[in-house]
């Protein structure tokens, strides 16, 4: 299996002649001003160390962002290479790739590099795009969070898990980038200056409770400043706000939780949305408070007292504003709403309506394929494999009455196991926290039967890496049978594992491994190629 990381940038080898790309852009107009230009100032903090000698000396951080890749088109392809800096635009010094993205939106841009030997350069634009110049900039440091929140997952997790599940990240730079949430605990007033400044928005952020001495005791952190004047800064300089609480049962819900929505819902519509999650406790809360759980009567509550007050929303401010995450609904063990009810989804990465989109877009795509996949000679029909899915133990019924009959139906042979979660303890019951381990024991079970295994779209990262450290490939090799990586979409989740590609109304059989994304799905080597 072959790795995600694509290079989709041409590096030149070391030993290459440099050459100039003849294709500048010609909306561009590039001037090399001079060597050896100075930079008035350096960014970057600095801290004393001992050398060898035992002598203080000082460590200095280079200044501006690493270039780690440049398109051979690009224009300053002939001048810098991967390992130089961008110091400097306009004279302005480059912290991040987001002041990078903002100073380039000048039409005259100046850019400063400091070359590996330590050479200053200056490169003058005119119309330049980012996409033109082609660089790939390495983005500096992450931000960490200054709280040790009650509820913390980071605080909750065995010893040995991949370094980066241990980052307690709180970096408004990644909220605006990567829908991060935050809780401006670490945000200076500088910071806000520039979220202001440079249009940060949306902003995602952890707010928890509107109650600020109930917040620093639940984020255990004494210098918190007050969160509303906060909002209200950011929403005043033009900044949207998707706000989420986490619901700790007799911590911050009750008339807490009724305060911090109402005074949440005043800043609508600065404030867009309010998601609103349960608590997950794993079974690695040693010297961590007791926080207990929601049960499904307390859940269904929840979620009454919380529909009616979208009601009220929606007649007052055409929103529903605030959503219970879709884990209520499933302890609960309630229906989703209906689609609409979600309105723009805006919290679906943080699992608001994200079942519901999953129906909803299944039930949209089976018809034509249903017909489609009925043109199929019944000879062919007849040896498809048996698919087996396997899901956390708060989705099984859902998937059970929702999905599976009417995929039966169609004549697909699919069945779904739910896992129980050793790794983080039973009370962990999402499918997105299910460890390689856990998923490779339900799928070795005696018991179950199927051809080929599906899995939770949300097991894996980036690197096809389990939560703890297996990887896909290894998983595949132990399972000894074919493996599909499910999507959010189930209908092509299905022709993938069936190997099935529908056109225009007909269905063939596709006889070659089935890839998605890189995912080599060898329905040859499980002995079914069709
Ligand atoms: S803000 Fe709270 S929950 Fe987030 S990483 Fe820090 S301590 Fe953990």
């Amino acid at each position: 299996m072959s790795s995600r990381a694509q290079k989709d940038y041409f590096e030149p080898e070391e030993t290459s002649p440099r050459r100039y790309s003849p294709e500048l852009p010609a909306s561009s107009e590039m001037k090399l001003v001079s060597e050896s230009a100075s930079l008035g100032t350096e960014s970057g903090c600095s801290a004393p160390v001992s050398d060898a000698n035992n002598k203080k000396t000082l460590l200095k951080r280079k200044a501006g962002l690493e270039l780690t890749a440049i398109d051979r088109h690009s224009p300053l392809f002939a001048y810098v290479r991967p390992g130089d800096r961008l110091v400097s635009i306009n004279d302005e010094p480059v912290r991040d790739t987001i002041d990078f993205h903002f100073k380039m939106a000048e039409p005259e841009v100046d850019l400063l590099f400091e070359l590996a030997d330590g050479e200053q350069t200056l490169f003058e634009f005119e119309d330049v795009t980012v996409e033109e110049l082609g660089l790939t900039l390495k983005q500096s440091g992450i931000r960490t969070c200054k709280n040790e929140c009650i509820f913390c997952f980071v605080m909750q997790q065995p010893k040995g898990m991949r370094r980066s599940l241990y980052i307690m990240d709180e970096d408004y730079r990644y909220s605006f980038t990567h829908g991060n949430f935050v809780t401006l605990s670490n945000t200076t007033d500088a910071d806000i200056a520039r979220i202001i400044e440079q249009r940060l928005s949306p902003m995602y952020i952890s707010v928890h409770a509107t109650n600020d001495t109930l917040r620093r005791c639940m984020l255990k952190n004494e210098l918190l400043a007050p969160i509303l004047p906060r909002l209200k800064e950011l929403i005043a300089g033009g900044i949207v706000i998707h706000a989420q609480v986490v619901l700790c049962p007799g911590i911050n819900d009750g008339p807490e939780l009724e305060r911090t929505i109402s005074e949440l819902a005043a800043l609508n519509p600065g404030i867009e949305t309010l998601a609103l999650a349960p608590v997950g406790l794993t079974k690695y809360r040693d010297n961590l408070p007791d926080i207990s759980i929601y049960s499904q009567t307390l859940a269904n509550d929840f979620i009454n007292r919380i529909e009616k007050l979208q009601k009220g929303f929606l007649k007052d401010f055409g929103t529903r504003f605030v959503w219970p995450a879709d884990e209520f609904y499933t302890i609960a063990k309630r229906r989703f709403p209906a689609l609409k009810e979600y309105e723009d989804i805006a919290q679906f990465e943080n699992g608001i309506g994200m079942c519901r989109l999953f129906a909803a877009t299944f039930n949209r795509k089976k018809q034509f394929f249903k017909r489609s996949f009925n043109k199929l000679p019944n000879s062919i029909r007849a040896k498809k494999p048996r698919l087996v899915g396997f899901t956390g133990e708060s989705a099984i019924d859902w998937l059970q009455e929702e999905i599976v009959p009417q995929v039966r139906e169609m004549g697909i042979d699919l069945s779904f196991n739910s896992v129980k979660n050793e790794f983080w303890g039973g009370t962990v019951t999402i499918s997105g926290l299910l460890s390689g381990a856990d998923l490779l024991q339900a799928v070795l079970k005696d018991s179950v039967q199927g051809d080929i295994v599906l899995l939770p779209p949300n097991c894996l990262n980036n690197d096809d890496l389990f939560i703890d450290n297996l990887t896909l490939e290894e998983f595949c090799k132990k399972a000894k049978r074919t493996v599909v990586v499910g999507s959010y979409d189930f209908v092509e989740t299905l022709k993938e594992a069936l190997s099935l590609e529908v056109k225009s109304g007909s269905c063939t059989l596709n006889n070659s491994n089935t890839t998605r994304g890189n995912r080599s799905v060898a329905l040859a080597e499980a002995g079914l190629a069709l």
